[in-house]
């Protein structure tokens, strides 16, 4: 094994192929591990002083009821150690009006990769300077190198996370996590900064229930649809119930498709993976979209009326061709080629 110098910038160089490990299952087959030595002076961190109010309205006795001071600390250790993904295991806060002179916090925790023994104490002497002091137990990092981890999203955690997912796509947010990410940290496999695609879809998809208009979703279009009835942006046309099926279109996007087919083609388009699968439902999801080139040169093409439906035959495309078709003459009178 090598010397392991400096702790904070040789991480990345001190990758080493541990030819020695063998597996657990006893195989002979070498196991490749990333492996750092630890800090061995004690570190420390500063608790946001709005962190630690927030946390504080959560204390009973001396423990707090929300799981959200194990974000904060483990949030504040990896400014200080970011290549192990800590979980925690107890927790204690100095009771209310205590005169005890006991510190204000102290919680432990421990590595979640399988083979790696380190362990972590967090002590907050004073709640006045909410200096958290941190000692690494343990030999060293030791991260078999195709393992990767992360701290599961809970409670503050992810109300932050769904807020930036209202006007970011799941994929987009974790690519950026990504790419934000120091190489070194890439390398020790810990990812409690970068939540996968699918954690990411549930977030997105637990808070676009909690603003639907009602629990069944085709209620909520259906009441979605009765409040936009009078209005001159109204988008919902048809909701079907069986098959389930949604139209889209507005009077802006009629005008558009009228001024375009005039003297331009128009496509369509149908797109799969975007609406998931109804439970026992065979056919997926396609969304049918009818395209027409943007007024403007250089600009993206304008979808001009939409079909989510899962039923994938000509009768159904026909239908809501002409049921746009027909929405378009009413307005703008017979098409003339
Ligand atoms: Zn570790």
């Amino acid at each position: 094994m090598r010397q392991f110098g400096n702790f904070s910038f040789t991480f990345f160089h001190q990758i080493s192929s541990s030819t020695s490990s063998v597996s657990s299952q006893g195989s002979a087959e070498p196991q490749q591990f990333l492996t750092h030595k630890l800090p061995n002076k004690p570190w420390f961190f500063y608790i946001k002083h709005n962190d630690w109010v927030k946390l504080k309205r959560k204390q009973e006795n001396r423990q707090f009821k929300s799981l959200n001071w194990t974000n904060v600390i483990a949030k504040g250790i990896r400014t200080v150690h970011p290549y192990c993904s800590f979980g925690f295991k107890r927790h204690t806060i100095k009771g209310l009006g205590s005169r005890k002179n006991c510190p204000a916090f102290t919680c432990s925790g421990y590595c979640l990769f399988e083979d790696c023994s380190v362990q972590v104490d967090v002590k907050v002497e004073s709640e006045y300077s909410l200096r958290a002091d941190v000692i690494f137990h343990g030999d060293m990092v030791n991260h078999r190198w195709d393992q990767l981890k992360r701290r599961p999203i809970r409670s503050h955690a992810r109300t932050k996370i769904s807020k930036k997912l209202s006007s970011k796509l799941p994929r987009q947010y974790h690519l950026e996590s990504l790419m934000k990410l120091e190489e070194d940290v890439m390398e020790s496999g810990c990812r409690d900064d970068v939540p996968t695609t699918g954690v990411l879809k549930n977030i997105a998809y637990s808070e676009r229930k909690k603003n639907r208009l009602h629990e069944n979703e085709m209620i909520s279009l259906q009441l979605m649809s009765e409040k936009e009835e009078d209005n001159e942006e109204k988008l919902i046309q048809k909701i079907i119930l069986q098959p389930k099926g949604l139209m889209l279109w507005s009077k802006k996007t009629k005008s558009l498709f009228h001024q375009r087919s005039k003297t331009d083609v128009v496509y369509l388009d149908a797109t799969g993976s975007v609406v998931k699968k109804d439970k026992g439902q065979s056919a997926p999801f396609y969304i049918y979209e009818l395209v027409v080139r943007h007024p403007l040169k250089g600009c993206s093409p304008v979808p001009v009326a939409t079909f989510v439906t899962a039923e994938h035959t000509t009768a159904s495309v026909s239908y809501f061709l002409g049921s746009f078709i027909t929405d378009c003459m009413r307005a703008h009178g017979r098409l003339e080629h």
